[in-house]
């Protein structure tokens, strides 16, 4: 410290370095005990149909809360599990629970359950025994596969490797739908839409946030997402926006075509029961009405 008071950096950044390092090995203790414990939870976000605002999926997004730091953002737990080799056990725990509500969902409310939709990090696309295993689980929980979405983004799609596109394929011809997570922010190589089984994309948060009139993205993003879902229609896809957080960017993504939407204008990731009770019709958000001009 008195070296950084003299000027010189190092000292102050070797520390933090040093602490970084620490929480991570703490996160991974932590982590590798939260599996032993089932220590996680799942939260479900609505995916809602922007023509009446009807919930037709859920996405399920992991927690965790390590005992002394509280809350962990899932982006770093999750790069975490990649890096020490948890993310297969992990993402097996997420589908298996993700199935499980799904087809609860099924049981309780028939054609009108929402599809969930897991996300699955590149990892676990290049585990051959994955398809086989996951329509293994839907068989025994009682759920159709077309009520199960998965949700990559385009690096995970990107490699020339075989594994992952087989996996990919063995699902969809099942009936799992498989969607493109956070779409326009990866690398713009759209190559794997030719030779991938994908059904739909989703145009990632950051594109939706500069549709309200008067953000300085506005033009940029109207543009780029108007594209996207041209894109999409033409070549068969569904498309959804995520980050959706006002009525206005819900009723400009509906007249520009756009499917669904998620967002905080429409729910919080949640309980189960606040997406039952959306759907039995006691909750919801209407996009209506429609502006007075
Ligand atoms: P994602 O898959 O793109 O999920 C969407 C993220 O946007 C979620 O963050 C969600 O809570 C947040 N979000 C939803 N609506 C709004 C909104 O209106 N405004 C804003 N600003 N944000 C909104 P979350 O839950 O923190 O998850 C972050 C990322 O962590 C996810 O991004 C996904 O990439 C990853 N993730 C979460 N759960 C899992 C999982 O089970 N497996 C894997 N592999 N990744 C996961
Ligand atoms: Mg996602
Ligand atoms: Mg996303
Ligand atoms: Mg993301």
């Amino acid at each position: 410290w008195a070296k950084a008071a003299g000027g010189d950096r190092y000292e102050v950044y070797d520390a933090s370095r040093h602490d970084a390092q620490a929480l991570r090995s703490t996160l991974a203790t932590g982590l590798r005990s939260a599996l032993h414990r089932d220590d996680f939870t799942l939260r479900y976000q609505p995916i809602v149909r922007l023509t009446d605002g009807v919930p037709i999926g859920a996405e399920a997004l992991l927690r965790w809360t390590h005992p002394e730091h509280g809350p962990v953002a899932p982006e770093i737990f999750i790069d975490l599990a990649e890096e020490i080799g948890l993310i297969g056990q992990l993402g097996r725990w997420v589908l298996g629970r993700g199935c499980q509500q799904a087809a609860s969902w099924y049981r309780e409310l028939g054609e009108r359950a929402p599809f969930v939709s897991v996300n699955l990090s590149a990892r676990q696309l290049h585990d051959v025994g994955l398809a086989e295993e996951l329509l293994r689980t839907l068989a025994e929980v009682g759920l159709p596969p077309t009520r199960l979405q998965v949700e990559l983004t385009e690096s995970a799609l990107l490699g020339p490797a075989q594994g992952p596109a087989d996996v990919l394929q063995a699902l969809a011809a099942h009936g799992v739908r498989v969607a493109v997570d956070d779409f326009g922010t990866g690398y713009s190589n759209l190559a794997y839409l030719r030779r991938l089984p994908v059904r739909e994309l989703k145009i990632a948060g950051a594109f939706i946030e500069g549709l309200a009139p008067g953000h300085p993205g506005t033009p940029a993003d109207r543009q780029i997402v108007a594209s996207v879902i041209a894109l999409a229609h033409g070549l068969n896809l569904t498309v959804t926006a995520e980050g959706v957080e006002t009525l206005e960017q819900a009723q400009l993504l509906r007249s520009m075509g756009c499917d669904h939407a998620q967002g905080w204008w429409f729910a919080r990731p949640g309980d189960p029961d606040v997406l039952t009770e959306m759907i039995v019709g006691r909750g919801g958000k209407p996009v209506d009405p429609v502006p007075t001009h």
